[in-house]
């Protein structure tokens, strides 16, 4: 072996080109590593990292230190007032995170107790997929505390919530539904997507693991897809080794942009929460609108509740209006606004609307729709970091040119 670098052969010098020593200096910035294999020292060192006897890092589908990095920062903070070790683990979106969770608590013969409004791809996991492998899924209204202890069998292996779920803006009492599940030996699950750790923490409500899309809020500018889960080391750990089986890891550069996001989020969260608070009030105040549903306002079923477990003032920046006129009035209402999009997902800067039969709840029909206490008309507003006044203006000329 040549001793000197310029000894080498061109291609070789090429791929073995030295690389700088770290930085004395610390950077403010997360440092990206943007890579899929590690090198070691020794072999043993390998092995002893791979065999979990030491900690490390190998192969970045196992863990990598930026994506880490994230989960970790968002385990510290979930687990403000948790008086425990929170830990966390990194996905490549909110599904990944979901299907690894089931997957880990459940096994064929087993049994979830889900709320019946729950997120469509959470749904479409629990009565699709797992049913392939012997999971049964009882949804329920978890509003009604005694309908979930009566779904509860012994074959139960965890119970799911959602914060604040969508389309109707439900707050899970936490605290109860931790009480139930620990009752029956089983752990609350919690996707707590819609409040982010800014408006609600709910391991301090006594729930075993959470989980966020991280495309969402987190992120919070519609411009990356992850996930995360966070809960106490046990359970947490358990989730990694499904994570590593399952694959769904997220990637280093996805992992930079949501930890950047994590900065301004209780900026963000405080001024999103800001203005739908002003929006909802003012589509209450519409003579077009015959129904708002947001937990920030006192007529809101959950009123009190979310005043209980939500941080002060803060209800979540989701909005579902129904305007007069039926199903065909969502639809020209959402095609007659200027100002707000058109679009998917919710939690970005941009402020979002969705026609909710025709999109997210498009397997229902009106029937279906109105048992489930929707209006065929109602449309999801997903309140962004616009000024309030134009988001009022933009929906009420809306609703002004269909009337
Ligand atoms: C978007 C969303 C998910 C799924 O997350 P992806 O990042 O799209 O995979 C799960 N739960 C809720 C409540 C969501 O809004």
């Amino acid at each position: 072996m040549p001793d000197s670098f310029t000894a080498y052969g061109e291609n070789t010098r090429a791929v073995h080109i030295p690389k700088p020593a770290p930085p004395e200096q610390e950077p403010l910035g997360l440092p990206v590593y943007r890579t899929a294999a590690f090198a070691f020292s020794t072999a043993r060192e390998y092995s002893d990292i791979l065999g979990d006897r030491a900690p490390g890092y190998t192969y970045s589908r196992v863990d990598n230190p930026t994506a880490a990095a994230f989960a970790a920062a968002v385990a510290q903070l979930e687990s403000v007032g948790v008086g425990a070790e929170v830990t966390g683990q990194p996905f490549a979106s909110g599904m990944a995170a979901i299907t690894t969770v089931l997957m880990t608590l459940t096994r064929a013969g087993a049994h979830v107790v889900a709320p019946c409004e729950l997120y469509g791809g959470t749904y479409s996991a629990l009565a699709n997929l797992l049913p392939r492998f012997g999971v049964e899924t009882d949804f329920v209204p978890v509003s009604d505390l005694d309908a979930v202890r009566a779904a509860i069998r012994p074959e139960t292996a965890l119970i799911w919530g959602e914060t604040l779920a969508n389309p109707t803006m439900t707050v899970a009492d936490l605290p109860a539904l931790a009480d139930i599940a620990h009752g029956a030996g089983v752990p609350l699950v919690v996707d707590s997507t819609f409040a982010s750790p800014a408006v609600c923490r709910p391991l301090e409500y006594g729930v075993d693991l959470v989980m966020h899309s991280a495309t969402k809020y987190i992120g919070g500018h519609s411009d990356v897809t992850g996930g995360v889960v966070v809960g106490s080391p046990e359970l947490v750990g358990r989730v990694r080794a499904t994570r590593i089986d399952l694959g769904g890891s997220l990637a280093p550069d996805e992992a930079f942009l949501l930890h950047r996001g994590l900065a301004t989020l209780p900026l963000r969260m405080a001024r999103h929460c800001a203005n739908a608070q002003a929006f909802a009030e003012g589509m209450a105040a519409h003579p077009r609108v015959t129904r708002v549903d947001y937990p920030g306002l006192p007529t809101h079923r959950d009123h009190a509740l979310a005043g209980k477990l939500f941080e002060p003032g803060r209800y979540g920046a989701v909005v579902t209006i129904t305007p007069a006129g039926g199903r065909d009035a969502g639809e020209a209402l959402c095609d007659a606004l200027r100002l707000v999009r058109i679009a998917t997902s919710l939690g970005g800067t941009h402020s979002k609307v969705s026609h909710i039969a025709g999109t997210t709840h498009r397997q229902l029909d009106d029937a279906a729709l109105c048992a489930a206490g929707i209006d065929p008309g109602a449309v999801r507003v997903s309140i962004g970091l616009e000024d309030p006044e134009d988001l009022v203006a933009d929906v009420s000329q809306a609703l002004e040119s269909i009337g």
